[in-house]
């Protein structure tokens, strides 16, 4: 029997990544476009096309040979309406019919999909949590969000909108959050909220390594930056990176109570800082989350990095065809 074949795209603010994969989740070819993320919905969907396109040409295959398309993008997709309702990257994209505008375009059927509910399935079919059913992937970068595998099953809530942990409130009178809100876990937590943590104790004139760092890099200032200052035994580099990991364990206590996962699979930029990153929240989970809950969830490392979302749109393309 011919092989089933899919092209799987990450629509994502700076990068298009567009892949050729198979059935098992395997990547056969990849394509990789900077994404005109300023000019609007009806430019991005040229350039979906043409990343197809581009990857095709690659190969020896064309779109008679695929079976369909699935896209992955971040922001608020109503699973029932279909429509990607707001992204916070791509300027323009309000309510936009994804599907229906993709599949005009290439003729396939087309899935889509939140990007982090399609990581969270792709890292749990065949990932760090290759074999769970029951899964939570949380991505750290600039932003914080997650993707929920209950039961097999990617949960997405009644209209789609399941998962927005980034936006758990820690901190009701806390900063001012993208959404519109205050105290998100995001507004604490995230590289973003990292970097301004530093900025913010510098110019209060607080004597770090993190002032030199940022010279070396331009004069910005970012989540690796304090990173590297804690690993060199700066205070308060130390001090910005314990209360991000405070308020992220608690987030995550929060969950392991909810949702009894068993398995937290830490994506995202923040993430690779590894286990020193990672070691506070397993301690968290110890301490403060119920017991027996806790004692049956593991915390890992993710497995498939950026590749995440589009091997997570192949399986679903894959179980769904
Ligand atoms: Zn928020």
């Amino acid at each position: 029997m011919k092989e089933k074949l899919y092209v799987a795209i990450d629509l994502g603010g700076t990068k298009i990544y567009t892949v050729l994969g198979n059935g098992e989740g395997s990547i056969l070819a990849e394509e990789i476009f900077a994404t005109k993320a300023h000019d609007g919905p009806q430019a991005v969907l040229e350039q979906l096309v043409l990343s197809v396109s581009a990857l095709l040409a690659k190969t020896s295959y064309g779109l008679n040979d695929l079976q369909a398309a699935g896209i992955c993008a971040a922001g608020f997709f109503d699973w029932q309406k279909r429509l990607l309702v707001h992204s916070p990257n791509l300027s323009g994209w309000n309510n936009v019919p994804l599907e229906l505008e993709l599949t005009a375009r290439l003729g396939l059927p087309v899935l889509a999909e939140n990007d982090a509910n399609a990581a969270a399935l792709g890292e749990a079919r065949l990932g760090a949590g290759a074999g769970s059913g029951d899964l939570i992937f949380v991505t750290v970068s600039t932003g914080i969000g997650a993707g929920l595998i209950l039961g097999g099953h990617i949960y997405r809530g009644t209209a789609g909108f399941a998962g927005e942990f980034g936006h758990m409130v820690v901190k009701s009178d806390g900063y001012l959050c993208g959404c519109g809100r205050r105290g998100c876990l995001e507004t604490v937590a995230s590289g973003t909220a990292i970097a301004r943590a530093a900025s913010t104790a510098m110019q209060m004139g607080r004597e770090t390594l993190l002032t030199q760092l940022a010279e070396e890099n331009e004069g910005k200032l970012g989540a690796p930056q304090v990173f590297a200052a804690a690993e060199l035994g700066d205070v308060l580099a130390g001090e910005i990176l314990a209360d991000a990991s405070y308020y992220l364990g608690l987030g995550l206590v929060n969950l392991v109570n909810l949702l009894n996962p068993e398995i937290i699979v830490v994506g995202g930029g923040v993430a690779n800082a590894g286990d020193k990153f990672l070691q506070p929240l397993r301690e968290a989970i110890a301490d403060k989350a119920i017991p027996p809950a806790a004692a049956s969830c593991t915390l890992r490392a993710a497995k498939l990095g950026m590749a995440a979302g589009v091997i997570g749109m192949l399986c679903r393309l894959a179980e769904q065809n």
